[in-house]
């Protein structure tokens, strides 16, 4: 669903993704792994077009995300062709980003309604849906900053769905969180994971959040994959030395 063909970007002289080959097949859970600097949110920020590709073509649910056809050429994408395709792809941040003033129910219907033209009851009922998914169905009226940060990044996993995306972007989801709310956001994603069909790619310092929650892990260095497996595989029985090195320092 997701596929990076030959994808370089350069920041100035830094070639920060080198050539880049991946995809991520639908329905799918994939973890990408890597030292700092690897270029790991760069592939997420392409993904999100908050910047463009230098060289190859990336596309998502069978469409170029990057460029459109015309007359049977493949030109760069122009801003409505991109704003489309993005409809397809949710993201969960760091930092939650939730909307301070909406109470959690209008978090989670704020999106659907103005985005997506959707009913205003319609975007209630799905939005209780989901906040009852993410274990939060008590707390549709409070507003964000009376609940735990685990809480928080449970409403916006809520409302990142609530937009039917074909594609799940989750950047260090719990790396915010303290230790002992990393646990629910993990047991809420699981869950997502196991009802949902939503395919999701997911960047993480945490080996236990990728060992959780992966079909396939992606080791990332010098802007390419230099490894890929189950995480059983990569994680017990590595192939590559940087693997293996990168796996030492972090575990
Ligand atoms: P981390 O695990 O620390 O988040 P990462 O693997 O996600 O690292 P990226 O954030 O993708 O790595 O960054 C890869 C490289 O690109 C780094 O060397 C960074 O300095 C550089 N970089 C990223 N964004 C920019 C930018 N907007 N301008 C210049 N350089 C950038």
């Amino acid at each position: 669903i997701i596929r990076f063909d030959k994808v370089t970007k350069r920041f100035g002289g830094n070639t920060v993704l080198d050539d880049l080959c991946f995809s991520v097949a639908p329905g799918k859970h994939v973890t990408l792994i890597g030292p700092s600097g690897s270029g790991k949110t760069t592939i997420l920020r392409l993904l999100m077009t908050l910047t463009r590709p230098d060289e190859g073509t990336i596309t998502v649910d069978g469409e170029y995300l990057t460029h459109e056809e015309r007359r049977g050429r493949l030109v760069p994408a122009g801003e409505k062709h991109t704003r489309e395709v993005r409809k397809k792809i949710g993201m969960v941040f760091q930092q939650f980003n939730l909307f301070p003033n909406m109470r959690v129910l209008q978090n989670v219907t704020e999106a659907p309604v103005h985005v997506l033209g959707m009913d205003k009851d319609a975007a209630e009922q799905r939005a209780r849906e989901l906040l009852e998914l993410v274990g939060l169905g008590t707390k549709c009226n409070d507003y964000p900053t009376r609940l735990s940060g685990g809480q928080q990044q449970r409403v916006a996993i809520a409302r990142a769905l609530a937009m039917r995306p074909r594609v799940l972007l989750l950047d260090e989801v719990t790396s915010a969180l303290d230790p002992e709310l990393v646990a629910g956001v993990l047991d809420v994603l699981r869950d997502v994971a196991r009802t949902t069909d939503v395919t999701m790619l997911c960047v993480t310092h945490e080996m236990n959040f990728a060992r959780d929650i992966s079909d396939e892990v992606l080791m990332f260095d010098a802007g390419r994959v230099i490894e890929k497996g189950t995480p059983e595989k990569i994680f017990s029985d590595p192939e590559q030395d940087r693997t293996r090195e990168f796996l030492s320092a972090v575990l």
